[in-house]
């Protein structure tokens, strides 16, 4: 079942009165529910409930399914932006580095391993490979030379300054 389809079944049940104010008050109440049932297990020693959880995580999709239709939205929408936004911020996982990294790294391309290459490198040219990526804060520059052996070139907590520094040890490395 796609958001969308959940949607138009949520809607059959929606009061023909209702409204995105209706809707925006009732995300409230059921998301207060939710919060509810973990507030009792974390602070009144109660096990996580976790079939009312359920319940109360449906109800709290019901209302947002009923705001994004009388806002006239696609739910399957909001997903797919709502992806693409934490996929810019976090390519791989979750990393403030990344964030922090925005805006400063125009022209350069993350690849699915969370990997920055700079502008006009050669990711494998069957002989070199460089790029710069960031492991708990810090940016690492790699070359790999034909034989495999992974080189750290330098640390920097500077991402755009990792990235030249791993484009510059491609372009010098012995070809
Ligand atoms: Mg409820």
């Amino acid at each position: 079942m796609t958001f969308d389809e959940y949607a138009a079944h949520a809607a059959r049940t929606s009061n023909a009165e209702s409204d995105i104010v209706n809707g925006a008050l009732g995300l409230a109440g059921e998301a207060g529910e939710v919060v509810e049932l973990i507030k009792k297990h974390r602070y009144h020693g109660r096990d996580l409930d976790l079939d009312a959880l359920k319940k109360e995580i449906g109800d709290v999709l019901w209302y947002l399914a009923e705001i994004a239709t009388q806002a006239g939205l696609s739910l399957d929408d909001c997903a797919a932006h709502n992806l693409a936004k934490l996929r810019e911020r976090h390519p791989v996982r979750f990393d403030p580095s990344y964030h922090d990294a925005r805006g400063v790294l125009a022209g350069y391309e993350w690849d699915a391993f969370g990997s920055l290459w700079a502008p006009g490198m050669d990711r494998d040219d069957g002989e070199h490979i460089a790029c710069a990526s960031v492991h708990s804060g810090q940016w690492w520059v790699y070359s790999a030379p034909s034989s495999g052996t992974v080189i750290a070139n330098g640390i920097s907590d500077d991402p755009k300054r990792a990235a030249e520094s791993a484009l510059r040890a491609y372009l010098e490395a012995p070809q």
